[in-house]
């Protein structure tokens, strides 16, 4: 081993695993492990994918205008308060290098996404879980979890991996209850999904406060997971912050020129909405009726808890058997669940078949 030793915190890290993709033989995996949308991305934004070949011998639009434009369009935002980045996952992390650091605490909800505390760790600072209240974040746990040295709460609503989401009137109550030199970065990366009339994705915060940010991507909705591509909208000195610290080509050409045409085909999101407002209800009570526990999801993912642990990865096992691969929770704290994407109609359908012999069989 080497002399050199990397900075405190970062041999903290675990890192981050990602859903599993792969099963052995050649069967083709039945891939339910990380919330990618069923019906894959748009036939028009494949296309300008492909189209854009012709110019990958170019660096791209560093300022990805035509993009932020597009995005500006559709959500009705200002251009300019918009910054694009290689995944949401790429913008979360700079917001926490440019205002998080050694000593600095960084503040999520237990059950919140994996990122935030290992973002945290990556710079040195301390990431701390308020508790929840049935696996949704609860604003006076949160509240009362700030100290003097809280630079940063980080919320994602809807939440991955509980489904769960906080409505308006509970996100402003977190905000006004925070100090104002405290960042709120709301990450929004499942909000196409919501059809709540409580619900905002946060772009009325971004507006109504200097210190509020909304992160969104296009990997899930969109279902350009494998092109990476976020972006985030913000007060124009947290977007100047973001610019100044951004790789200057960050976002690639093809995936800028996906971007545009995904958002052009809202017929395509219509569709993917559509899919997932059938299949999400039939899914959660298919999985109670296997006497399954449930939580609400307002995504396109459902986390199904087996009582114990051990039932769960029986349950994990007797699914990959089958080529289902579904997502274990132990990172999460949540280990007596998994979390399962909404899949295509006969996905769906084979992962009710599955999980109904195994609890024939496998009683709690
Ligand atoms: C998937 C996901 C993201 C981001 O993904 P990117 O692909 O990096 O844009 C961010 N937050 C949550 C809660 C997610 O589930």
């Amino acid at each position: 081993m080497s002399s050199l030793r990397p900075r405190p915190g970062i041999l903290e890290i675990a890192p981050y695993v990602g859903g599993e993709s792969a099963v052995a033989g050649t069967r083709p995996a039945v891939k339910l492990s990380s919330n990618e949308s069923a019906i894959g991305a748009s036939p028009k934004a494949m296309a300008a994918y492909t189209a854009g070949a012709t110019s990958l011998f170019r660096y791209p639009d560093g300022s990805a205008e035509a993009l932020r434009q597009a995005i500006a369009r559709h959500h009705g935002l200002d251009a300019a308060r918009i910054v694009c980045g290689a995944g949401s996952d790429e913008l979360l992390t700079l917001l926490v290098r440019a205002y998080a650091g050694p000593g600095d605490e960084v503040l999520y909800s237990r059950h919140g996404f994996l990122m935030y505390p290992l973002t945290a760790l990556s710079v040195g600072a301390v990431p701390v879980a308020a508790a929840e209240k049935n696996y949704t974040a609860d604003i006076d746990a949160l509240l009362a979890s700030v100290t003097s040295r809280t630079r940063i709460v980080m919320v994602a609503n809807p939440n991955n991996p509980t489904g769960s989401y906080l409505g308006r009137d509970e996100m402003l109550r977190l905000r006004r209850g925070l100090r104002s030199d405290i960042l709120l970065v709301i990450d929004a990366a499942y909000a196409e999904y919501v059809s709540r009339n409580d619900y905002s994705a946060g772009v009325d915060l971004v507006a109504a406060f200097d210190n509020v940010v909304m992160t969104r991507t296009f990997s899930k909705i969109y279902a350009l997971s494998g092109l990476r591509l976020g972006w985030c909208y913000g007060p124009p000195d947290v977007i100047d912050v973001l610019n100044r610290l951004r790789g200057p080509f960050n976002v690639s050409t093809p995936a800028q020129q996906a971007g545009i045409a995904a958002l052009d085909d809202q017929e395509f999101l219509s569709k993917a909405r559509a899919h997932n407002d059938r299949w999400l209800p039939w899914l959660i009570e298919r999985y109670r009726d296997l006497g399954l526990v449930v939580l609400p999801s307002v995504a396109n993912f459902v986390l199904v808890g087996f009582g114990t642990a051990e039932r769960a990865s029986r349950a994990a096992a007797a699914l990959k058997a089958e080529a289902i691969l579904v997502r274990a929770m132990a990172a999460y704290g949540l280990p007596e669940f998994l979390r399962i994407t909404v899949g295509l109609d006969t996905e769906n359908e084979a992962v009710i078949r599955v999980l109904g012999a195994f609890v024939a069989v496998d009683r709690l």
